[in-house]
């Protein structure tokens, strides 16, 4: 069975994936060197723990900012790959690049939406 990848299906994919996001929505943005904010509303603050420095902290609060981005660039990929590549045929590749890359976009994206 062949299967043609079209945009339309990612877009269409994508608009989904928004439709059910829990999280704040994007994009995010880091104030007092480690506050992340949506907007106005607080996210959260990176500052917390007694062990961490400053320049942690604010690397923290940095990687937590990009998460909804970092989030939508996997989505995208990890439908990119199901589109073009291993869905084509339902099985995994063993030594296949492209099935591992996969395989780890699936695991950090059901990691960051909790299942
Ligand atoms: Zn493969």
């Amino acid at each position: 069975m062949s299967q043609t990848w079209d945009c339309r299906d990612t877009l269409a994919q994508q608009a989904r994936d928004a439709m059910t996001t829990k999280h704040t929505p994007g994009p995010w943005s880091v104030s007092h060197d480690s506050v992340v904010y949506s907007g106005a509303s607080l996210v959260a603050d990176a500052a917390g723990g007694n062990q961490r420095t400053p320049e942690t902290a604010k690397a923290n609060a940095n990687l937590i900012a990009a998460a909804p981005e970092l989030l939508a660039a996997a989505i995208e990929a990890r439908n990119h790959l199901r589109t073009t590549h291993a869905w084509l045929d339902s099985v995994y590749h063993p030594n296949c690049m492209q099935c591992s890359i996969l395989t780890h976009l699936s695991n950090a994206i059901n990691k960051a939406e909790g299942e």
